[in-house]
């Protein structure tokens, strides 16, 4: 099957906010805990083997990454939060450098958030919820890791989880995947098909 994502190609990265690309066009962010399996997610979506890096060590990462999806689009790797041996004065300036671009990032119209659906909504994943909300930005879930629960407890994990987005006032779509066994990928494509407004 022939599909855009599938060209993305790598861009260019950013280390301080300085580095940044020029706004251009329209830009979608994915963010998570390191571990999270976003690398992976952003791997299978585009079907490139190692576009985003799948880290062996997390919290190495800490660029925004551009992956370019035609001439006024671009998908974002937002660096990993949340690793626990991250000194805390580093930490500090990758919060700051989320908070920035999530508030100030005038080409960015979304935000993918990916959680392992074992262990969603950890602090850090409210810190970049709130953030989102407070920018009014389109935010969707990718639960993933999914084929690590039966099917059953997915879904159960997938309304608890809609339960306490609901309980915040909290505006998101939500979905299941798994970059391994490629579960939700075509939900996926769906919803960046949407939000660059491709349809
Ligand atoms: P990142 O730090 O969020 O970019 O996470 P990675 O993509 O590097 O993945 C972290 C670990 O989780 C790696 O060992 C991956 O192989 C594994 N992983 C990622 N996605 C999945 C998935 O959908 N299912 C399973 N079972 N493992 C996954």
């Amino acid at each position: 099957m022939n599909n855009i994502y599938h060209q993305c190609q790598y861009l260019c990265s950013a280390h301080l906010s300085s580095q940044l690309p020029p706004e251009h066009g329209s830009e979608i962010a994915f963010a998570g805990r390191s571990n999270a399996g976003k690398s992976s997610a952003i791997n299978v979506i585009t079907r490139q083997k190692a576009l985003a890096r799948v880290s062996r060590t997390p919290g190495r990462t800490q660029s925004i990454n551009f992956f370019r999806v035609d001439d006024s689009r671009c998908i974002v790797d937002l660096p990993g939060y949340g690793y626990a041996k991250v000194p805390d004065n580093i930490r500090r300036k990758w919060d700051k450098t989320l908070e920035r671009f999530l508030s100030k990032r005038q080409s960015l119209c979304g935000l993918f958030l990916v959680m392992d659906i074992r262990h969603p909504l950890q602090p850090g994943d409210w810190q970049l919820i709130n953030w989102t909300a407070a920018s009014n930005l389109a935010l969707h879930i990718l639960l993933t890791k999914a084929d690590k629960l039966s099917k059953g407890a997915a879904k159960q994990r997938m309304q608890q989880v809609v339960q306490q987005l609901e309980q915040q006032c909290i505006n998101a779509t939500l979905q299941l995947f798994s970059a391994h066994t490629h579960q939700g990928i075509d939900d996926a494509h769906s919803m960046l098909d949407t939000l660059f407004g491709f349809k």
